[in-house]
């Protein structure tokens, strides 16, 4: 058996420890008889599970105590309408788009109450973040939402924008799904983060959620109960059945990372792993990232094939070597590398030799 190394953007790569590990431990969870997927999720073998995750994410992140940490489920999209009927109270709230994500969150939001655009970069093709003095929030805003990773554009928050700064009291709200657990998060400026697992945490079908206390209980009437902070926070995650599966295996890589030096280490890693790769792109005359070096991301890196002719001769190649799953999003089409904590830095290095080695084949 050879693994192939995976940049999918979502679901992604699994750190093979983890998967390894599940694998041992698939029958018969440490000496309890069962799966993990087959244990009530009342039973003490699940609590234990599930309370060491979330220790572990706590001790992690660095999430302070008036911070509530829910695992739900619904993913990102479900976010999108969660959170404004927990946070707007019926009133507005205000969007920063840097790409199609957080254009998605602006769009659901509106069902739900004023849903304004603060900034946008959309004229530049989503190229470059707006500066934050250049905002334009409501002194009546309930929230300000951000995307801090913009998956498809490959556009980064390297540093969060401090609300308070600006005179805006309102919470920022953080959609950190695909960035969650690369790097540090300054929790000061944050009033909600939320992501779905399947980038960087664990398997799809985890939505995490991490949240200061005092926005908790103020949702709208029918806001779906199971979808309620405040019932989901009093009940441990567990008014509804939470997904096991999920939060066992998330479990597991909250595991690995600390054994790899916690998030600390881990961002030092994707900044080099980042660099070899930019560098390469940038130091080549076949392939193109136009993303405005100040803000590209870490973990989702779009190029372009300036010859587009040899896009399909390009992913042929990449996959009969195992470099798998690069073909950029239908959106904006070219190529996408996402090199989420779970791919070393080998696979990066086998990506930069194979993107030389095939610009040299079409000179
Ligand atoms: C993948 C992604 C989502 C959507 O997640 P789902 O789990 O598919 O709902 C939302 N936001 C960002 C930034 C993403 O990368």
């Amino acid at each position: 058996m050879s693994r192939a190394f995976n940049f999918s953007a979502g679901p992604a790569v699994m750190p093979e420890e983890v998967l390894q590990q599940a694998a041992a431990e698939m029958l018969d969870w440490h000496g309890s008889g069962m799966s993990v997927m087959e244990m009530s999720h009342r039973g003490k073998e699940f609590i234990s599970i599930y309370e060491q995750a979330e220790a572990d994410l706590r001790e992690l992140l660095a999430v302070p105590a008036n911070f509530k940490i829910l695992f739900m489920q619904g993913g990102g999209l479900a976010e999108n309408a969660i959170v404004p009927m927990n946070l707007s109270q019926g009133g507005a709230m205000d969007f920063v788009l840097t790409g199609s994500w957080s254009q998605k969150s602006q769009k659901e939001a509106g069902k739900y109450g004023a849903a304004r655009v603060a900034a946008s970069a959309q004229a530049d093709g989503f190229t470059s973040l707006p500066s934050p003095p250049s905002w334009h929030i409501g002194a009546d805003s309930r929230y300000v939402h951000i995307c801090g990773n913009e998956t498809i554009h490959g556009v980064e928050f390297h540093e969060l924008p401090d609300l308070k700064a600006l005179g805006c009291d309102a919470p920022l709200v953080v959609d950190f799904s695909s960035h969650v657990a690369s790097r540090q998060v300054d929790w000061s400026r944050v009033g909600l983060a939320f992501g779905g697992a399947q980038k960087n945490l664990g398997p799809a079908g985890l939505t995490l959620v991490i949240v200061r206390e005092d926005l908790i209980g103020h949702a709208l009437p029918h806001c779906p109960s199971a979808f309620d902070y405040k019932l989901v926070a009093d009940n441990q995650s567990m008014y509804n059945t939470p997904p096991t599966y999920s939060i066992y295996i998330a479990g597991l890589v909250f595991q690995w990372l600390k054994k790899h030096g916690g998030i600390a280490a881990m961002e030092q890693r994707n900044i080099a792993k980042a660099q070899l790769l930019y560098d390469c792109l940038d130091n080549s005359a076949l392939y193109v990232n136009k993303v405005d070096k100040a803000c590209r991301s870490r973990m989702n890196v779009p190029f372009f094939l300036r010859d587009e002719s040899r896009n399909d001769a390009f992913l042929t190649g990449a996959n009969a070597r195992g470099l798998l799953q690069l073909k950029g999003h239908k959106s904006v089409g070219g190529m996408r590398a996402s090199i989420y904590n779970a791919m070393p830095l080998e696979g990066v290095q086998a990506l930069v030799d194979y993107l030389r080695e095939f610009e040299k084949t079409q000179a």
